[in-house]
């Protein structure tokens, strides 16, 4: 898709705070630092549009982006971050679950691992839980600019193996520094919003 025009529509710690329009929404979820934003600004052609969100004692909310009225990036904090309190923790996983399972407009989620590294336990719940709610999920293996190219094909089976990805399961290798896998990344949004 030809974006131009982005706005950062709300962020919402609660969902009576969620947008009241219909636009098919995407979420993007993984551990903090594996590179969402960065993703997130190279799939809307802009630098630094998204920022993290993960900095200590930063109110963690759920940011929408709306992608030329047509599609809703959804920006879900990163999780595994442990710098937030317990408290607070408990009250964003809730937030999560009840966006991700009640959200009528979602049409997918996007998650994010990074592809140098064996996918964390933390990963592998995330995942499970996903399948577990029937969300259509994309793995995006991160930072692969970072591995050698021999490698590319041990650390997508990595992945494969850790995650125990199913078949109806794509994964992507992607770079933000070399924009690799974009154009795959956007293909599988556009499918998944025509659903
Ligand atoms: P977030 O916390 O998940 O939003 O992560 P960021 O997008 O802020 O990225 C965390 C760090 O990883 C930053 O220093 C980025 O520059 C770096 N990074 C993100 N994606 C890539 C990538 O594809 N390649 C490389 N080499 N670095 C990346």
């Amino acid at each position: 898709m030809e974006v131009h025009n982005v706005d950062l529509t709300i962020s919402a710690v609660s969902d009576e705070q969620y947008p009241k329009t219909n636009i098919p929404e995407i979420a993007l979820v993984g551990r903090s630092n594996v590179g969402k934003s960065s993703l997130t600004n190279v799939l809307i052609n802009r630098r630094n549009f998204a920022h993290t969100s993960s900095q200590p004692g930063k109110t963690q909310t759920l940011n929408f982006y709306d992608v030329e009225d047509k599609v809703c990036f959804v920006d879900v904090p990163g999780y595994g971050y442990a710098k937030v309190s317990k408290k607070e923790r408990e009250r964003f996983g809730k937030m999560i679950e009840q966006y991700l399972t009640q959200r009528e407009q979602l049409r997918g989620v996007i998650q994010l691992v990074d592809a140098r590294h064996e996918p964390t336990p933390d990963d592998v719940n995330m995942y499970n839980w996903l399948q577990y709610y029937n969300i259509p999920t994309l793995i995006v293996g991160t930072k692969i600019d970072k591995v050698k190219r021999s490698a590319w094909n041990r650390q997508l089976s990595l992945i494969k193996k850790t995650l125990d990805v199913e078949n109806s399961t794509p994964i992507i290798l992607f770079s933000a520094t070399e924009k690799k896998g974009k154009d795959d990344v956007w293909q599988w949004i556009e499918e998944r919003m025509g659903k």
